[in-house]
């Protein structure tokens, strides 16, 4: 078996889509399962989009989900640069062979050219059918053809595709597809501006870089027979890598393709890590900003075309690379279930030791410049635990044992808010400020003598006990949070809400 060797080839036209992170993670998984080289190509010939800082977003987005890149664009290698930008020469060389081999031809065509061809036949493409009526090395004359280049004519070279053939692109996913080559146009390898296209430059370096596996995304399938020509041109066959394409990322609901839109309207992220556009300055959150934890996000989106064929949801990245592979990549879209997402980042929140957790809190209150003990912390944390989405919500919902409450939920007030709550919360008050340490059992059994004191029943007058403490109606146990308060604090809160609402 020849050695795998996979890459993933972003351009670096803008914040890595989340959909980038599962192809790399696909690639990175067939790497590491068969003791593979994962390798990091980036393909930046396009100058018309590059965009500053985009490089480097891939390189941290990948680090924080833990993909190791082996080869490549960082930590270098053999086959070095792995910047297309940097390998230029190479290109031109390769195009040059081609056009000396009869597979490619230059081309003269202006912008006006090209309109006017398709002007004059509709839905046309530069083929075996316009080719000929067309600015070329195949319609001119070679003395022309010599003129035009040695004078610095703009010019682009194109393959040269024969009709009436077809192309099987042998996929792995989709299985075996079959193009007409009368489909396919002369697709430009090398632009007028002296760099090669993707096609001519994505070959010639899936060759040279020795790749065996090209894993990605469903939307380069209608490019996979032109590539599948340009490896017979070269006379590459033999050693031409086997395809891959995943599945699409699909909205929620099932209908259509996940864009960057639907996310920002549904109010979740689609960039791993937070962006700010050069051009527009426009920010998108990433999902590290929101609070995803790497581990979730892996679980995820491996998740996302690919199943163990077991009912197994939870994955180490160990559990994956042993369990990973490419016959268990579906050819049905995959729904970007966001909900989904949250189960898995509460999962791993919840399985994190409960002193790393309270971590969490306690760099949240020192930037509010609240003090708390560790003890206290991991008490909070403790009762927060099986509540919390993000880390960022051991500070959300637990600043109410920090912050006592200054006002009241209105819509609670009005429905719980009573006189044998009152009279209640009145006689509870005064026992519970001469406890200061009790505990959550202790509590629950003031709580049932007080009620029995007052006659009434503790189902009647518990929320109005939650409103006073928290300002509302949601919260971890009420007796855990008398607990965490302490007698006095608790006292302290009755008292307060009992003037602020008796006066209104
Ligand atoms: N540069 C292409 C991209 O941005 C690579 C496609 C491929 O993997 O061949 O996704």
């Amino acid at each position: 078996m020849t050695k795998v060797r996979v890459r993933f080839a972003p351009s670096p036209t803008g914040a890595l889509h989340i959909g980038g992170i599962r192809t790399a993670l696909y690639n990175f998984l067939l790497a590491r399962k068969t003791g593979g080289t994962m390798i990091l190509r980036i393909e930046d010939t396009d100058q018309t989009r590059f965009v500053p800082g985009a490089e480097k977003y891939i390189l941290e987005s990948l680090a924080w989900v833990g993909i190791k890149i082996d080869e490549g664009v960082g930590p270098g290698g053999p086959h070095a640069p792995y910047r297309q930008s940097e390998r230029k020469d190479i290109y031109s060389r390769y195009a040059s062979q081609l056009v000396a081999d009869g597979k490619a031809y230059y081309a003269f065509d202006t912008e006006a050219d090209l309109e006017e061809m398709r002007k004059r036949t509709p839905n046309a493409q530069y083929d075996a059918a316009t080719r000929m009526s067309m600015k070329n090395a195949l319609t001119l004359s070679k003395e022309e053809v010599s003129s035009r280049i040695a004078g610095g004519a703009p010019h682009v070279v194109r393959l040269l595709v024969s009709p009436g053939q077809e192309v099987l692109v042998n996929d792995l996913i989709r299985g075996e597809v079959n193009v007409s080559t009368s489909q396919l146009d002369d697709k430009v390898l090398m632009k007028s501006d002296g760099m090669p296209t993707y096609h001519l430059a994505n070959v010639v370096d899936d060759h040279l870089m020795e790749i065996s596996h090209v894993i990605r995304g469903e939307e380069w399938l209608p490019s996979a027979p032109h590539h599948v020509l340009l490896y017979k041109a070269f006379g590459w066959e033999s050693s031409m890598p086997r395809f891959a394409h995943l599945p699409l990322l699909l909205k929620p609901d099932g209908n259509g393709k996940l864009s960057k839109r639907d996310a920002d309207r549904m109010g979740f992220p689609i960039f791993p890590l937070n962006w700010t556009d050069p051009k527009t300055n426009e920010t998108s959150t990433g999902f590290r900003e929101t609070g995803y934890l790497p581990e979730a996000m892996i679980n995820f989106l491996v998740m996302l075309g690919w199943n163990p064929g077991t009912p197994q949801e939870i994955f180490s990245q160990a559990e994956l690379i042993e369990a990973f592979s490419l016959e268990r990549v579906g050819k049905a879209g995959a729904k970007f279930d966001i909900l989904k997402a949250q189960w898995y980042n509460q999962h791993y929140l919840r399985a994190k030791p409960i002193a790393e957790l309270s971590e969490y809190l306690l760099s949240a209150l020192k930037n509010q410049n609240i003090s708390c003990s560790a003890d206290r912390a991991i008490q909070i944390v403790t009762a927060l635990k099986d509540r919390v989405t993000y880390p960022q919500d051991f500070w959300e919902q637990g600043k109410l044992f920090f912050v006592a409450p200054d006002k009241f939920d209105d819509a609670a007030v009005s429905r719980k808010w009573n006189a044998e709550a009152v009279k209640f919360l009145k006689a509870f008050r005064d026992e519970v400020g001469k406890e200061p340490g009790l505990n959550a059992e202790r509590a629950k059994g003031l709580m049932e003598e007080v009620a029995v004191s007052q006659a009434v029943k503790p189902g009647q007058v518990l929320a109005a006990l939650r409103i006073a403490l928290t300002g509302g109606m949601a919260g971890p146990d009420l007796m855990q949070t008398i607990e965490i308060l302490g007698g006095e604090e608790t006292a302290r809160r009755i008292a307060f809400a009992l003037q602020s609402l008796s006066a209104s």
